[in-house]
């Protein structure tokens, strides 16, 4: 199967063409991102009404160049994939759009991907991982632990109360004054920094249900940071180092919980730990997350930090995945700003 998969749903707009074998065994053929990151710099966030109309002035120059970089005609494709939410409703309909117009002009099927399943199931591409397995999902919009038992089958086990771990480091950076995006800008401060010069609180640590609550963190940050005004350099990489810390134990500790709770809940053990969305770009989380793996016994599956932010390999791959089961979709499919992969598990903001 040869699927274009388009992601739209953020601040970047990202085409790619992956290949999926019978065996499972899939191939990027070209992965193309045009990051968004200059158009909302000035305003320290992402805009959507900017994001929204960035989309709509490159994506067709991202398509053809993810077509013409793995050399292959509309012709050659199985399906068209596109990220259909959840995420910023203005961007979604750029994509899904597009993908419905050239389903309809090529005559292939609409495979409808959820952005984060396509996150989920990004391991399998990079690490041919089988059912079932635990997944830590965490981006700038979610923070979720889930047991993955199939495609289309997840179950939450955690979730986070108020901030998802990207939200919070990107509002750590900030308070800083450190630029958006801010998660990279952190992980980097942090390694110029003393992790152990502020002992920040390291909320839910040691709590049965695998929850994250992370803005008691993000208070006490901000109350160091305002204590020390103004900030010398060192003061900023020593609050990143501190903050970062704080963050990798609270990770490490609410995996530990969620590995017990999967084994009661799926009856056996996970394949493997996988670790998706942005947030696991970051080096300090990606290590620790192997130590606390090796300590459970479980093999850990990180896809490079490229295919952890958003990018159109994910959604490609994920179109493929469902393609392969006879998953598509009508052209009449509505884009959903809200789209929790566990139902059964409600709202809430996790
Ligand atoms: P979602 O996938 O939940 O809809 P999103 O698409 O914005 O949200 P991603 O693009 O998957 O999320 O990830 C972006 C988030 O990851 C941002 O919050 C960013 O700060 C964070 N992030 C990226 N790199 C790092 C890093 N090295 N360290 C920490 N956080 C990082
Ligand atoms: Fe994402
Ligand atoms: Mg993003």
């Amino acid at each position: 199967l040869l699927v274009l998969g388009i992601e739209t749903t953020c601040d970047e707009t990202a085409a790619a063409v992956v290949a999926r074998a019978p065996s499972g065994a899939g191939h990027i053929l070209s992965n193309v991102v045009r990051s968004q990151i200059a158009d909302h710099l000035p305003y320290g966030g992402v805009v959507p009404e900017i994001a929204a109309r960035a989309h709509v002035e490159v994506l067709d120059i991202v398509i053809a160049d993810a077509m013409r970089q793995a050399g292959v005609g509309f012709g050659d494709l199985s399906a068209i994939a596109a990220a259909a939410g959840p995420g910023l409703i203005g961007g979604v309909i750029v994509g899904l759009t597009t993908a419905k117009a050239l389903a309809l002009a090529t005559g292939k099927p609409l495979v409808a991907v959820n952005h984060l399943e396509a996150h989920a199931l990004t391991a399998r591409l990079t690490d041919g991982v089988a059912f079932p397995y635990l997944l830590l999902l965490v981006s700038g919009g979610h923070t979720q632990l889930l047991a993955v038992e199939d495609i289309g089958r997840y179950r939450r086990i955690g979730t986070t109360l108020d901030d998802a771990v990207g939200e919070a480091f990107d509002k750590v950076a900030k308070m800083l004054s450190l630029p958006y995006p801010g998660g990279p800008e952190v992980e980097q401060q942090a390694a110029l920094g003393d992790p152990d010069r502020f002992s920040f609180p390291r909320p839910m640590m040691g709590r049965r249900e695998p929850d994250f609550s992370l803005s008691g963190l993000k208070t006490a940050v901000r109350l160091e940071a305002s204590r020390l005004a103004p900030l010398g350099t060192q003061d900023v990489a020593d609050l990143c180092a501190s903050f970062q810390a704080a963050v990798v134990d609270v990770i490490c500790d609410r995996v530990r919980a969620a590995a017990r709770q999967f084994r009661d809940l799926v009856g056996i053990g996970p394949t493997a730990l996988v670790v998706a969305g942005g947030v696991g770009a970051n080096e300090s989380i990606r290590g620790a997350l192997q130590r606390t793996a090796a300590e459970l016994g479980t093999r850990i599956a990180v896809p490079p930090p490229a295919l952890c932010t958003d990018n159109g390999a994910m959604i490609a791959w994920a179109g493929a995945e469902r393609l392969a089961r006879g998953l598509t979709d009508p052209l009449t499919l509505a884009p959903r700003a809200r789209w929790p992969l566990d139902p059964a598990a409600g709202g809430g903001k996790g």
